[in-house]
């Protein structure tokens, strides 16, 4: 086997140049700049295909070194994601057309959320190659845990019907592969546990104050952040709560980073919801923030609130952790995982229960002694399982295991 791989992602959903934390392009694209990034900083070749924007020829971006972005002209034009999932043999036709006009070749597939999966299956099925699939979120998780959510049928099949057939399911965290070892009774040894990396360059601790002032938000007051999409699994009704619980003596503000769905308007919900709790002047609702600005909130936060009902991984506890800024979640994504590292405690506080209460108390206990600017009790030393370089490379590993049949 040649020392090298050629990779085809596919993101047919939506594109990783999207612009991150609005609607369809969260952590996902997070993940995907992430990683074909160090794939190709480490030689691998990686092409990732998603949909061209209705109306735009075909177009070939290079991304980094090594990486490129191939936005496919189906002719479909504008579609929703169930729209989508009617059109795979059509997607995966024009792919593969494109594929023998520019006589690419693949050693493997690599599916991101379960539209793409349908479409990396019959490419898999064309193509003959290993085909590796990561849900990235569950239909099924959403609808169980989260209140109002309701995925259709359709999507729980898909992804029930694509566990089983992909030949390696990729998860962030553990609790994602006990998760699919619960719903589907699928063989351990198809689901890897492969986590999700961080850019520790951008995300670095720095001057609270100087973050402060960047982020528009006053000295003294006391930063209560929250960063997501705003959607409701991200559960940021249950933030509002808490912060009616918060003593009303504490100079504090409740940051709410994140963009819209612009159908929904979740945002307004949430500022009514405010409203009704006294709580308008306390909540900032900062919208969409460019990924390389989030640090300044970090940096400025003296806690990250995750009061998500479900995450795959939770990309913002790294995040947070990477800045020095405490964070407090209850038991969803990978945060189980990180509160067994030992001496996590000073920097990760776990509640289990929903219960506004316990949360306000330990907020205001985090707030009032938060160890950011403390770099002894730095809380790097939890994230050296996520650096780029060596996720990255635990994924070529996991890849040359399947091409050798060892999976
Ligand atoms: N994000 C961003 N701008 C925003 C909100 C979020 O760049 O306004 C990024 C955030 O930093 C993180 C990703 O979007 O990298 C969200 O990932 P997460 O795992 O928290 O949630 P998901 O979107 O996958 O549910």
């Amino acid at each position: 086997m040649q020392n090298k791989l050629n990779i085809a992602f596919l993101s047919i959903h939506s594109s990783p140049l999207g612009a991150l934390g609005a609607k369809d392009t969260g952590g996902m694209s997070t993940y995907l700049l992430g990683m074909t990034e160090a794939l190709g900083t480490a030689g691998h070749l990686v092409d990732i295909y998603t949909r061209a924007v209705a109306g735009t020829n075909s177009e070939v971006t290079v991304m980094s070194a090594n990486v490129r972005l191939i936005a496919i002209n189906d002719g479909l034009g504008r579609l929703n994601k169930y729209e989508l999932a009617l059109h795979t043999n059509a997607i995966s036709e024009t792919i593969e057309i494109f594929r023998q006009q520019h006589n690419n070749h693949y050693d493997l597939v690599f599916s991101h959320y379960w539209i793409s999966g349908l479409v990396g299956q019959q490419l898999q099925a064309k193509w003959r190659l290993p085909h590796l699939l990561m849900f990235h979120t569950l239909g099924r998780a959403k609808n169980e845990l989260c209140p109002g959510e309701s995925e259709p049928l359709e999507r729980l099949a898909a992804e029930k019907e694509l566990a089983f057939r992909a030949d390696l399911v990729i998860v962030a965290a553990q609790s994602e592969k006990e998760r699919l070892l619960n719903y589907y009774s699928l063989e351990p040894s198809r689901i890897q546990v492969i986590p999700i990396g961080i850019d520790r360059k951008l995300f670095r601790p720095f001057s609270r104050s100087v973050a402060k002032q960047k982020a528009g938000l006053g000295a003294a007051e006391k930063i209560i952040l929250a960063v997501g999409r705003l959607e409701p699994i991200k559960g940021f009704d249950l933030l509002l709560a808490v912060a009616a619980c918060i003593d009303p003596a504490v100079d504090f503000k409740v940051v709410l980073v994140g963009g819209d769905d612009q159908g929904k308007d979740l945002a307004g919900d949430l500022k009514k919801t405010a409203g009704w709790l006294n709580l308008s002047d306390r909540v900032v609702f900062a919208g969409r923030a460019a990924y390389d600005f989030l640090p300044y909130y970090y940096n400025a936060a003296e806690v990250t609130v995750i009061p998500s009902y479900y995450e795959s991984f939770g990309l913002v506890a790294l995040e947070s952790l990477a800045c020095n800024t405490p964070v407090i979640a209850g038991p969803v994504g990978v945060i189980p995982e990180l509160a067994k590292i030992p001496g996590s405690d000073s920097y990760l506080h776990l509640v289990a229960e929903r219960s506004p209460a316990l949360w306000a108390d330990q907020i205001s206990w985090i707030i009032a002694s938060s160890p950011h600017d403390d770099p002894a009790t730095g809380a790097g030393r939890l994230l050296k399982p996520y650096s780029w370089p060596v996720v990255a490379e635990s994924f070529i590993e996991t890849c040359r295991s399947v091409l050798n049949n060892k999976l």
